[in-house]
């Protein structure tokens, strides 16, 4: 079989502005993220779903990172070894699972850069190198002046996984003020994957970083099982190596 390969450009086929505080999203995913998803969901390139937990992390981490990286700009000296913000007691990521009558929520807290509505609109959920511009600006800088910032993702994949385990995520999320962007503005992202309507509001917000709740698929996991002892083995895996300072309950 083959297909098509048409990396979308934009997540929005139409956006309309209902009022001011409420923009609609029309196909959130168009036909060929789909054919990705259902890979994704295949389990083809991830192996095991919950890699998806994985991503969700490393998603959080990096924006920590973004964030360290930023605030490590504003220092006079930001290449000298002896500036080391590193991962303070400020720089933290939350894991926790959640019930309520929707269903079984898996929650990922971090106060990391957070994301502006275009970073929404055209990063998040998008495949393809054009929507790293903004990253690699922060990391030219970073490398300008002596230092990495260190994130991992690249390929803009790791979001769409998110749906092999989910199906609902709620993001929402506020931009820092380090970066070097005017939008400030917290916003609410929800979407329910393939074929969905993704919905875009203004939510409040008053710190940066970004709060996703993923709702867990009945069928992936096992409802009559306590769900964290389905994945806390594989969290503990995944936080052994990762760089940061994790809560989880
Ligand atoms: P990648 O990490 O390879 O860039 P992802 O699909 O994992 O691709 O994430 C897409 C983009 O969504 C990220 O590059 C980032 O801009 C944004 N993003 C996702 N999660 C977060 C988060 N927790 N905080 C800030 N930005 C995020
Ligand atoms: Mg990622």
């Amino acid at each position: 079989d083959r297909y098509k390969w048409e990396w979308p450009s934009r997540l929005a086929t139409d956006i309309s502005e209902k009022d001011n505080s409420f923009v609609y999203i029309e196909g959130a995913f168009r036909p060929d993220s789909k054919r990705i998803l259902d890979l994704l969901s295949g389990v083809a390139l991830y192996g095991n779903p919950l890699a998806a937990i994985r991503e969700l992390l490393q998603n959080a981490v990096d924006a920590v990172k973004e964030q360290i990286a930023y605030e490590r700009l504003e220092d006079d000296e930001p290449g000298s070894s002896d500036f080391s913000p590193k991962w303070s007691e400020f720089h933290r990521i939350r894991l926790s699972l959640e019930e309520d009558i929707d269903g079984i929520w898996l929650r990922c807290v971090d106060n990391g850069v957070g994301m502006t509505k275009d970073i929404i609109e055209n990063h998040l959920l998008v495949s393809g190198s054009a929507a790293r511009v903004s990253t690699r600006t922060l990391e030219r800088e970073a490398d300008a002046k002596g230092f990495a910032v260190g994130r991992t993702g690249q390929f803009g994949v790791g979001a769409l996984s998110y749906f092999m385990i989910a199906d609902r995520l709620e993001l929402t999320t506020r931009r820092s003020n380090h970066a070097g962007d005017h939008d400030h503005t917290a916003w609410r992202f929800t979407t329910e994957g393939i074929g969905s309507f993704g919905e875009l509001s203004r939510a409040s917000r008053s710190t940066n970083g970004t709060e996703a709740r993923l709702r867990l698929r009945a069928d992936i996991f096992d409802i009559n099982t306590p769900i964290f002892s389905q994945i806390s083995q594989y969290i503990l895996d995944t936080v052994s190596f990762l760089p940061c300072r994790m809560e989880f309950k």
